[in-house]
């Protein structure tokens, strides 16, 4: 079979086990493929963005492009404190200290939104980072509340190269940072262009020693 058919057969039959689905989104190109393979099987899916206040102007742009030509359901999560009272209470976490800035918008409003949901999609794969190169197709995630649910990475096995020909193919845009060397996009004050060609996460979080927000590595079975 192959990867295309592979997925969206994965998602097909995570979606008929599930009564509670919902899928993580940033917008990335893979994500984007995840996206479009989900709403083929469940159009009224929750797509979940964790809005921190600090993405590229690009980033919010794309996502309300993308919303208006596929339709989705976007379910915007704010964290409690704005991007203002954060930096008024504690100036620039994300140079100071990125784990707490992290906790703070991105990783606390998202546990707490993923309680109400028994699986949860994404679109990780084992090619982006060291960190993730053990990815499974299924996975269970239990979050620091107890709340244990099932996680599904249809492009675990996917290549940078196939994503973007799926893309091609699909007739779906992409976001423009990659046009300008981005390979790897998060908030803008963390993300720049790879310092290590082959290593494409090397852009982010860049001479801080941290490779993940965190949301994916919390209690993973
Ligand atoms: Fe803050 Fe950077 Fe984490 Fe975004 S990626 S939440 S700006 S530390």
């Amino acid at each position: 079979m192959d990867k295309v058919k592979a997925a969206q057969e994965l998602v097909r039959e995570a979606l008929a086990k599930s009564q509670s689905p919902c899928f993580t989104c940033s917008f990335q190109a893979e994500d984007v493929v995840v996206l479009h393979l989900l709403l083929r099987e469940k159009p009224d899916l929750p797509v979940l963005f964790l809005d921190t206040g600090y993405h590229f102007p690009e980033v919010y742009a794309y996502r309300d492009e993308l919303q208006r030509r596929l339709g989705f359901r976007l379910v915007n999560l704010l964290p409690e404190l704005s991007r203002e009272e954060q930096e008024r209470l504690y100036g620039r976490l994300y140079e100071t200290d990125p784990n707490r800035c992290c906790e703070i918008r991105k990783v606390g409003p998202l546990f707490q939104a993923l309680s109400a949901y028994d699986t949860w999609f994404t679109g990780l794969r084992r090619e982006q980072s060291p960190t993730r190169a053990n990815l499974q197709p299924l996975e269970e995630a239990t979050l620091p509340s107890g709340h244990r649910l099932k996680k599904v990475n249809p492009l675990y096995d996917w290549t940078f190269k196939e994503v973007f020909a799926y893309l091609a193919v699909q007739d779906l845009p992409y976001l423009p940072l990659y046009d300008q060397g981005y390979l790897s996009i998060g908030c803008a004050p963390c993300t720049a262009k790879p310092l290590d060609p082959s290593d494409p996460r090397s852009g982010r979080w860049a001479g801080k020693g941290k490779l993940e927000c965190g949301i994916h590595l919390h209690g993973e079975a």
